[in-house]
């Protein structure tokens, strides 16, 4: 037989977007587009700031207006497709990178400012800080913008949104007086004080979750010296440090409204020497800003005891539209080249901890000096006035923490070869870990503004530590995003940590039941998970004694066939007890990276074990003390594994025959497949079933390989192929490897094989539309 080998997964992948996006099109206005990898223009479409933990796409989604938007949203919805809006595509977080083969929508067309007679500004779900300066410059007008003309304004509003002029204005999503929504299922509403007051509270702060946001209003104040403001750009040598820390130390407990500083510390890339630089800008009269100025100047000329060598100044009075361009002699406006990996750590101080900031200045010059390929990499300080902040009631947005934000310290690894990624995240963790401990921040817990967030941070840190923030925004959720698509940076199963627990609360029903799980309750997960894969609230439907949450954390921690349940070896609790001591308790990441098959709670289990026979004996090796364990609740089989992702085509193997962990259920392809109602018998007739009960392990009614190969085949088909019996042999074999996920392998003639996969391939469509599938694996021989 002839051998037709199928070029990628993804190949697939992309056919069957093609072919669902293939009536969409037809809706959607003439300028909007819908752009496959095959585009041209796909690689600068995809292209992000960073590369650290980017998303991948299989398509971008251009809306030209807002009904376009409104289209896509209830097409892609109903059909399950997970989606991200893009703004300026600055966004960083670990959970970025856990979003595959989504739908990008590329916001660019929303890309307009405009001032209003009444002062405020409309401002598109797409513009970015750059595409609003000149507008609001003109118009005399000036409100808190960030510092970076190429993020999107949006996606950092909705964050919270600080710059310059907030110890003036208070934070952008202070300024915001109505937003303009499409929600999840197309549908579009506004949302201000008066309409959908909840929603404008929830947008303010943590409005990443709720809705695509198409337009802004904000207010804006009349300028101050006709919106020219004093800018010095300082270098001074590394010894001027406690100087400059000293200094800014003074300043900040009575922070003048209009007085802005970013520090840096970087690497000269040429010479490979660390360079300190400091950037004033005052937003008012020269002489006031010169006066800043001079505080920094060569001792003894400085305003504390501690020596200053300032290498150089450099002094502007610019105005505010230009002022991103030029300050810290540029370097700002060169955070607008992407490509590069970037991989943020950051936490919010109250002032510096001098001698901890000089250990990790030190430690930035070692990493560099020990990583060349991470030269780029940077510490970065804002330190911008309060006032405004504060003036904003706190409990009117939700942005949370506002009181812990003096200065905002972001410690950032930076390269463009992948060899130095670990080094750089060791490095940058490790320091914002420390920054976050109450002794060299000043504050008594942990807290970052969420646009710097990493993602690896509980919620509390960014939303907000009274209860009622979290508790307002899982409602707030459920309202408005049931089915969690917006969870920031993916799906709900792809969720970024500090969505997750939103998610998990505010999409899942209550507890229902609490106490140990009972082996009939495990039965029912089983299946449940069979059946319905990641999608828990189903699940937890079916379970009917435990929410969504509960099944998953026991499916997870306990019920996954995959995990490892063997007793930990000697080996491996050295590796432990390594991983704790140099990377800290982050049991998540260290099973990721050394124990793949077993659990987070498992290795902090086994850890405390350890430490508790330490304490006891002194000594780790001990056994004196049992490991609290897990025994399986014996169920018949095991089942399988659901994925996570809708489709992952990184994932997908091409051109060999998949491996498979059951016996598969394999069925004769031979019959004629324009038949679009195949009953039971029909399969029958042509199927030879080789292992039922190994195909379908559980031997719960309704879930058997009869009822799966039916639902494969019940598919109706529009398809124009006619196959008859004896055009081809074949032979397919349907393997569910893992929940929702299966496996096909075709064997056919060759002459026959594009259309007999047309055919395979607008089934599975349909069934990934549905749900009833997440993932296709296939190979063709
Ligand atoms: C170089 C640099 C400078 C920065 N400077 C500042 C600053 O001065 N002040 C500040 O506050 N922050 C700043 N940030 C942080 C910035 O606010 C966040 O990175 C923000 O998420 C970037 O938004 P974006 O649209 O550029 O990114 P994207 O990656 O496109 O979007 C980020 C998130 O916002 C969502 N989003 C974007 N547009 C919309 C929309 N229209 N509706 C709904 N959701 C949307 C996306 O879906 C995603 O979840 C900076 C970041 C970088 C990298």
């Amino acid at each position: 037989m002839p051998t037709w080998r199928t070029s990628s997964g993804a190949t697939l992948v992309r056919t069957l977007q093609k072919r669902s996006f293939r009536n969409l099109t037809s809706e959607l206005s003439p300028d909007a587009i819908v752009c496959t990898p095959e585009c041209p223009e796909w690689a600068n479409q995809t292209l992000r700031w960073s590369t650290w933990s980017a998303p991948t796409f299989n398509m971008v989604f251009i809306p030209a207006e807002e009904e376009d938007l409104r289209i896509g949203l209830e097409y892609m919805t109903s059909h399950n497709i997970s989606f991200l809006a893009i703004g300026g595509g600055h966004g960083t977080s670990i959970q970025l990178g856990e979003l595959h083969g989504a739908v990008a929508i590329n916001m660019e067309n929303f890309n307009y400012a405009v001032m209003n007679p009444d002062g405020t500004l409309k401002v598109g779900g797409g513009a970015k800080f750059g595409d609003i300066y000149p507008v609001v410059h003109e118009a005399g007008r000036e409100l808190t913008l960030g510092n970076c003309p190429c993020v999107g304004a949006t996606g950092a509003v909705l964050g919270g949104g600080h710059g310059r002029l907030q110890g003036k204005h208070g934070l952008s999503a202070d300024a915001v007086t109505s937003a303009r929504v499409v929600l999840w299922d197309g549908s579009v509403v506004e949302a201000s004080a008066t309409e959908n007051a909840d929603l404008f509270w929830g947008l303010r702060g943590a409005g990443h979750n709720f809705g695509i946001v198409t337009e802004l209003t904000l207010n804006t104040w009349p300028q101050e010296n006709d919106g020219m403001h004093y800018n010095a750009a300082m270098e001074f040598t590394s010894d001027s440090l406690e100087g400059i820390l000293a200094t800014i130390n003074d300043i900040i407990p009575n922070q003048d409204p209009a007085l802005a500083l970013d520090m840096f510390f970087y690497t000269n890339p040429e010479t490979f020497t660390p360079v300190i630089t400091l950037n004033v800008v005052y937003a008012g009269p020269r002489e006031i800003g010169e006066e800043y100025a001079a505080r920094f100047a060569t001792s003894p000329s400085n305003y504390t005891n501690s020596h200053i060598t300032r290498v150089s100044i450099n002094e502007t009075l610019i105005a505010w539209d230009e002022l991103p361009h030029v300050i810290a002699n540029g370097l700002i406006d060169m955070a607008c080249i992407d490509g590069a990996a970037t991989n943020i750590y950051s936490s919010s101080t109250a002032r510096f901890d001098i001698p901890h900031t000089r250990q990790l200045f030190d430690a930035y010059v070692a990493f560099v000096e020990g990583n060349p390929l991470a030269v780029l990499s940077l510490v970065f300080y804002e330190v911008f006035a309060q006032q405004g902040v504060l003036a904003q009631r706190a409990e009117d947005t939700a942005v949370g923490n506002r009181e812990y934000a003096n200065v905002l310290a972001l410690v950032q690894a930076i390269y463009t070869n992948q060899s130095v990624a670990d080094a750089g995240d060791a490095w940058a963790r490790e320091w914002r870990d420390q920054l976050f401990e109450p002794e060299h921040s000043g504050y008594d817990r942990p807290a970052v503004y969420l646009n710097y967030a990493h993602g690896d941070e509980a919620p509390e840190t960014f939303y907000g530590y009274e209860p009622w923030r979290l508790e307002r925004l899982r409602r707030l959720k459920q309202q408005y995003d049931p089915r969690g698509y917006l969870l920031v940076f993916g799906g709900q199963e792809l969720a970024p940590l500090q969505f997750l627990e939103i998610a998990r609360n505010g999409l899942r029903n209550k507890t229902k039941f609490s106490g140990p799980w009972t082996p009939a309750e495990d039965d029912k997960l089983r299946h449940a998970v069979l059946m319905h894969g990641t999608k828990w609230t189903k699940v937890s439907e079916e379970v009917g004694s435990r929410n969504g949450d509960q099944c998953w954390k026991r499916w997870h921690d306990n019920l996954d066939p995959q995990i490892d349940h063997s007793p930990w070896t000697g080996e491996e609790d050295a590796v432990l007890l390594q991983m704790v001591q140099e990377t800290g308790r982050n049991w998540r990441d260290i099973v990721n990276k050394n124990f793949p098959n077993r659990t987070p709670l498992s290795a902090k289990n086994r850890y405390g074990l350890l430490q508790r026979r330490q304490d006891n004996n002194g000594d780790y090796s001990s056994s004196s003390e049992r490991e609290p364990s897990f025994t399986p609740t014996p169920g018949p089989h095991a089942v399988p594994t659901p994925t996570t992702e809708m489709i992952r085509a990184s994932d997908m193997h091409s051109g060999t025959r998949l491996s498979t962990t059951s016996s598969p259920f394999a069925f004769d392809l031979s019959g004629d497949l324009t038949a679009t109602n195949m009953n039971t018998q029909d399969i029958g007739a042509t199927s030879t079933v080789l292992d039922e009960s190994a195909f379908w392990p559980i031997g719960v009614p309704g879930a058997n390989s009869d009822s799966l190969s039916r639902r494969f085949l019940d598919m109706p088909t529009q398809s124009d192929i006619r196959l008859s019996e004896g055009d081809f042999e074949s032979a397919a074999e349907i393997v569910p490897d893992r929940s929702k996920a299966l496996h096909v392998t075709v064997s056919c003639n060759a002459g026959r094989l594009e259309e007999v996969m047309h055919h395979i391939s607008k089934n599975m469509s349909e069934m990934m539309a549905t749900g009833e599938i997440q993932r296709v694996e296939y190979s063709v021989e």
